[in-house]
């Protein structure tokens, strides 16, 4: 859709089409506001976005993606666009693998028990504290100490070194050593066994509320790079982008805030100095669609091995039944890796020419001819760094910039990203400026 170079100033840009900005736009739109999401991307979604996997028509996730039933407000926000339906709950096994074997990581006493390959003593450490952390409302009094640190003491050195060293370091590469303790309390604190998948895919909800902002009258462009916000016209914003020109009374950014700062050369120097701050990783994942399962019942398997080439290995169709996907039986092979890393730009056949020796390490039976279609997706800005200062610099959603905001995920504290604290952000910031 291409846009038309007007000066005129009225409405609210919102830029990018991910859950938050797709909600907000919705929000807005529904209280009679005139709203555009203007997205780079040919489709919605963000980076929970999906693609229709070969001919069976149904999305999948870039990217692994699920719910827990703490994520009350995405819930809410299925159930308000009448997708409750397709809301799945199931108990997928979640496993870690330990000297080459995967164990269950349930957070029961049962798995805890089962990880045989820790002292007893040491399981009953890692049982107790996690047991602390899920009971302890909030995370106030672990401000200021490293996951390191506190697991280290809590949990015992075997624990942590076994359990969760090897993940801190899959996620967060040379900082995991520096992560803030209350992210990791939301991790243990916000997350249940009991995994929510919406059936048919994530993109559904954001096709939903796509429709439903055209339907309140309001605009989607996507396939629109946005490429500069500048003070315009009769205390308007002026938005430069790959369609044109626009000016309106009040623009949004959901990018991340080192995006935003580079958009955005109006906002001053002491605010950049405070905010535009902190390091992102990007996301790598290959997808392979196989003819028959490689983790046998394991969906979820965290490589803690530092000789694998990635850190996840998630067989979606352990979750849900390969037969919705035309028996196809889906495996991500994931990874988070700083954005300038030449794995981040790895095609599909140069993921698997490196993936490949290590399938077989995970089933020995593993034949590469098991192999029908393979898909690879990267995303810059996918993850967070959230060590112990974080907290100091997320950024307010009002801005020095009259009517520039900022609201994205980066602002989400102490809990790990998702769809549901996207989501959560984007009603709340909607309340307060439709109340003004
Ligand atoms: C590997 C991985 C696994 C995940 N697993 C889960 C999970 O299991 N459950 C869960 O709930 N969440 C999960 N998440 C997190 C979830 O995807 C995000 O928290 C959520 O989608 C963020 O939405 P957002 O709208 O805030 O940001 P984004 O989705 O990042 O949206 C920002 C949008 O801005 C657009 N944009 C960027 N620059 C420009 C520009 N110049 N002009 C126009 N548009 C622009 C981008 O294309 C993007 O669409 C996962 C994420 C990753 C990467």
């Amino acid at each position: 859709m291409a846009a038309a170079s007007s000066t005129s100033s009225s409405g609210t840009a919102i830029l990018g089409g991910g859950a938050l900005g797709l909600t907000l736009a919705y929000r807005l739109a529904q209280a009679g506001e005139r709203v555009t999401v203007i997205e780079r991307e040919s489709e919605a979604g963000g980076l929970a976005a999906g693609f229709r996997v070969g001919d069976s028509g149904v999305w999948l996730e870039k990217f692994y993606h699920h719910l827990f039933r703490t994520d009350t407000t995405i819930i809410s926000l299925i159930n308000e666009l009448g997708l409750g339906d397709k809301l799945y709950w199931g108990q997928p096994n979640s496993s870690i693998q330990i000297a080459g074997q995967p164990y269950e990581l349930a957070g029961s006493v049962r798995s805890i028990l089962g990880i045989t390959p820790l002292p007893v003593l040491s399981r009953f450490r890692l049982g107790a504290a996690g047991l602390f952390l899920k009971l302890l409302p909030s995370p106030d009094l672990l401000e200021g100490t490293t996951a390191s640190a506190w697991l280290r003491r809590w949990m015992g050195r075997a624990a942590y070194e076994t359990v969760w060293e090897p993940q801190l370091r899959g996620k967060f590469g040379a900082y995991a050593d520096k992560v803030a303790m209350p992210w990791m309390w939301g991790r243990i604190h916000c997350r249940t066994s009991s995994l929510g998948y919406l059936r048919g895919g994530f993109q559904q909800i954001y096709e939903a509320l796509a429709a439903a902002i055209v339907a309140h009258g309001g605009e989607l462009r996507l396939g629109t790079d946005v490429r500069s916000v500048t003070r315009g016209a009769e205390g308007g914003l002026r938005v430069v982008s790959s369609a044109g020109d626009e000016t309106y009374a009040r623009v949004v950014s959901t990018l991340a805030p080192r995006l935003t700062f580079r958009l955005v050369p109006d906002l001053p120097a002491d605010f950049r100095e405070r905010y535009d701050w902190g390091t992102a990783y990007g996301a790598h994942c290959l997808i392979l669609a196989l003819d028959r399962p490689l983790l046998r019942d394991v969906y979820w398997l965290s490589i803690t091995d530092p000789t694998y080439p990635f850190l996840a290995a998630v067989e979606h169709t352990n979750y849900i039944p390969a037969a919705e996907y035309g028996g196809r039986h889906l495996l991500y092979l994931g990874n988070y890796l700083p954005m300038d890393d030449p794995r981040m730009r790895y095609s599909a056949d140069e993921a698997l020419a490196a993936y490949l020796p290590h399938l077989a390490r995970l089933n020995p039976d593993f034949s590469p001819d098991w192999i029908r279609e393979k898909w690879r997706f990267a995303a810059p800005f996918a993850q967070p760094i959230v060590t112990t200062d974080y907290k100091d610099h997320i950024p307010p959603h009002e801005t020095p910039l009259p009517n520039f905001y900022m609201a994205n995920m980066f602002q989400v504290y102490p809990q790990d990203r998702g769809q549901n604290y996207s989501v959560a952000l984007a009603n709340k910031l909607a309340q307060r400026l439709t109340a003004k």
